[in-house]
């Protein structure tokens, strides 16, 4: 007789906990956009871009509709189009993959590295080829790449570098923050991000005034005036209301990035007699942890017994995008990218938000400890 699971007693993200913690200053961000019935762009939208950028330390911000519309526009931004290729990691979510495709381009994915899951700069080097315009990394788990030996590659090249900086609002490397980093990078604000909206909601963000001009002509139907089209655009604008909500949030991501830091540090702490393999703070940069990573051989079974206790994990990403159905076209096979691939059958994704307490991680290493790992 299988023992009925109890309702979730510790979840993966509690978002409804931190709209409690904010409640007052988000309904009244709320109520003054449905107010005013300015909807779409305007000085909610700009007033949020603003403020973006500052954070990011950049000289624009353009709010998007997505993380996946900030990704496409920031290709369309570096110019890159059919008969592109693209190179990236096949470790992250298919939206970094996806938006090449929209690009007209071709995904071209090489190796991770073990210990950051971040993609493995030698690899760049040896995937490169004529037709290689752009380079994709992925802050992975709110942990920068490594982008001091990613730009030298690029530079080398002629390469643009795009940062998919959306699992790491804040995260820094050598000082600088992730945004300003390369030449170009996109921000999602999905409602489980560091920085997240009530809804989808995404940023491009940089300091090179042309792609930005670009991006903010494609984003809005292609349009300097009303009905004035200079080039066919997309329907890609930040709504009024989610940057309103984001404006608030983001006065709070500073405390809350420190917290999920705090919330690391207990766990690394606490689980170090445990048997896991445990996420490695890197020496030169700052990980905001967007999710906490742990490694398992028997990965499946942890994830069962916890959850039977009423512990939610989460798998980041159980099946990389060359083994994915969806790019079969290209001709990637299993053994391609076996760091990638072992990562994708041992990582575990333990309960991670700013408003988790002490006892709560306690009792997640408790359940542990008295799980097979
Ligand atoms: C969430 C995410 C995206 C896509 O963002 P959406 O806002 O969901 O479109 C892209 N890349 C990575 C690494 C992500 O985690």
């Amino acid at each position: 007789m299988t023992k009925p699971r109890p309702s979730v007693v510790i979840p993966l993200v509690d978002l409804k906990a931190q709209y409690l913690s904010i409640k007052r200053e988000i309904d009244e961000a709320i109520s003054r956009v449905i107010m005013s019935s300015g909807f779409i762009l305007g000085a909610e939208v700009s007033r949020f871009e603003e403020d973006f950028a500052t954070f990011c330390r950049t000289r624009h911000a353009v709010g998007a509709s997505s993380g996946t519309a900030a990704l496409h526009l920031a290709l369309l931004g570096c110019g890159v189009g059919p008969g592109d290729e693209v190179i990236t990691t096949p470790f992250t979510f298919v939206a970094t993959a996806e938006s090449i495709s929209m690009a007209g381009a071709r995904p071209v994915f090489v190796d991770i590295e073990p210990e950051s899951y971040n993609i493995d700069p030698t690899g760049i080097k040896r995937a490169i080829t004529r037709r290689t315009k752009a380079i994709i990394p992925v802050h992975l788990c709110g942990r920068p790449a490594e982008m001091g030996a990613i730009l030298g590659i690029a530079a080398e090249h002629g390469l643009k570098v795009i940062e998919d900086a959306a699992q790491a609002h804040g995260a820094e490397y050598k000082e600088q923050r992730v945004g300003g980093i390369g030449h170009v990078a996109c921000f999602s604000f999905y409602p489980s991000k560091n920085l997240g909206a009530y809804g989808d909601a995404g940023a491009v963000v940089t300091s090179d005034d042309h792609i930005a001009a670009t991006v903010r002509l494609l984003h809005d139907h292609g349009r300097r005036e009303k009905y004035g089209h200079l080039v066919e655009g997309y329907s890609y604008r930040l709504d009024a209301l989610q940057a309103a909500i984001l404006r608030v949030k983001l006065r709070h991501l500073e405390a809350w990035n420190e917290a999920r830091r705090k919330h690391a540090e207990s766990y690394r702490e606490l689980l170090g007699n445990s048997g896991l393999g445990l996420p490695v703070e890197a020496r030169d940069s700052r990980s905001v942890y967007h999710v906490f990573v742990v490694r398992s051989k028997n990965r499946d079974g942890l994830r069962q017994q916890l959850s039977q206790r009423g512990i939610d994990t989460g798998v980041h990403y159980p099946l990389p995008l060359h083994l994915q159905p969806a790019y079969r076209r290209l001709g990637y096979r299993r053994g391609d990218f076996p760091v990638c691939e072992q990562a994708a059958s041992e990582v575990l994704s333990l309960p991670m938000y700013p408003e988790l307490t002490r006892a709560q991680i306690e009792e997640i290493v408790l359940a542990i400890t008295e799980s097979t790992v």
